[in-house]
């Protein structure tokens, strides 16, 4: 058998980790005959509970599965991990400013950046689902001066794929016939979705965008909001379309993206399109051979500017803010 990927899990115990872990296990995000080793990171109260998740994982005798450890010590979890699921994090409590939040979770993934610099396989690759993902993606990334700030990126695959669903409901195309949709900036509200570059079925994007009611009044906010309107349906925050989409991240970091297609991520920015240098801004991105490209020579018009530039100016008063707290 060829040595298992080590892959840890933060949250482990949390709901997305609970949708995440047995597709993990099952080969979906790797490969189904690459054997992977789950290593899965919880905070002591909720180590319990990752027991009983590790016991089912156990009771589904998956080939791929070479084994399951729990740590409630980053230090140990991130030892000689390939793949990173930054998926815990501190969730916005009744009267908590946004300054309280970027510090609690600097708390976390401050020294989880450290020990993935000091612990964490020379090949690792690191995805931050827990919000707010651009900025911990950074405060991790900036406790980690030996691994290259390329390996450390935040998860948009979900707005993305919220998008591509949109627009298939919309325009009656399959959505294996929807290409070249970026999500761009922040994983937040103020992300912009861009159906500008897109082509569906055969119909240039733009020229589904020419209606500009529906686009502005339905698919911006839409794809944006989805998140609230899950909450609203369900009762609880998205979990299994959360998981599915860190799978997809990961696995197209590995394997490559679709010929003719690319994706949306949240990575380091050199200045691309404006983006101020060392931000973790979501772009279109292809992968080969294990790392993203950013696509770059897309033309922006002004409808599409102003939107990035304004998720992108969130982007950096978070940076701001973390920087004023000490925590890059
Ligand atoms: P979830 O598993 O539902 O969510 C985990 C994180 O993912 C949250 O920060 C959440 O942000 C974020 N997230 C990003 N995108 C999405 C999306 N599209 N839909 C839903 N969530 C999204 O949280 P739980 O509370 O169920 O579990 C969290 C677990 O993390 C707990 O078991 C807790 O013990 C653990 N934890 C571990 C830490 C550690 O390992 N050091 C630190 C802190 C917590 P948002 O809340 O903004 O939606």
């Amino acid at each position: 058998m060829t040595e298992p990927v080590n892959v840890t899990v933060t949250g482990a115990a949390g709901q997305i980790g609970y949708a995440l872990l047995f597709r993990i296990a099952a080969g979906e995000m790797l490969g189904a005959d690459v054997p992977v080793r789950l290593r899965l990171l919880e905070i002591p109260a909720a180590v319990k509970a990752a027991e009983g998740t590790a016991m089912e994982l156990d009771d589904c005798a998956f080939g791929t599965l070479a084994g399951v450890d729990i740590f409630d010590d980053p230090v140990k979890a991130f030892e000689g991990a390939n793949v990173a699921l930054l998926v815990g994090a501190r969730p916005r409590g009744a009267g908590m400013e946004r300054a309280d939040l970027l510090e609690a979770n600097g708390g976390i993934f401050g020294p989880q950046g450290r020990a993935i610099n000091d612990g964490a396989a020379s090949d690792v690759k690191v995805l931050v689902v827990g919000n707010p993902a651009n900025t911990n993606a950074l405060i991790a990334s900036a406790h980690a001066p030996d691994v290259p700030a390329e390996r450390f990126t935040a998860m948009t695959r979900l707005d993305h794929n919220r998008a591509l669903s949109q627009v298939a409901a919309r325009t009656g195309t399959p959505v294996s016939r929807i290409s070249g949709l970026t999500i761009w900036g922040n994983h937040s509200a103020t992300q912009y979705p861009d159906l500008f570059h897109a082509t569906v079925g055969d119909t240039p994007g733009s020229e589904v965008a020419a209606d500009r009611e529906w686009l502005t009044g339905t698919f911006i906010p839409t794809v944006a909001k989805r998140g609230a309107a899950i909450i609203e349906a369900r009762g609880a925050s998205s979990a299994a379309s959360a998981a599915n989409a860190a799978i997809e991240h990961v696995r197209d970091w590995t394997l490559g993206t679709r010929e003719g297609d690319w994706t949306s991520a949240g990575v380091c920015s050199h200045g691309e399109y404006g983006v101020p240098e060392g931000l973790v801004s979501s772009f279109p991105v292809t992968s080969a051979g294990g790392d993203w490209q950013i696509v770059e020579g897309l033309e922006i018009d002004p409808f599409s500017r102003e939107r990035i530039d304004a998720s992108v100016a969130e982007l950096a008063s978070e940076r701001d803010a973390v920087r004023s707290l000490g925590l890059i």
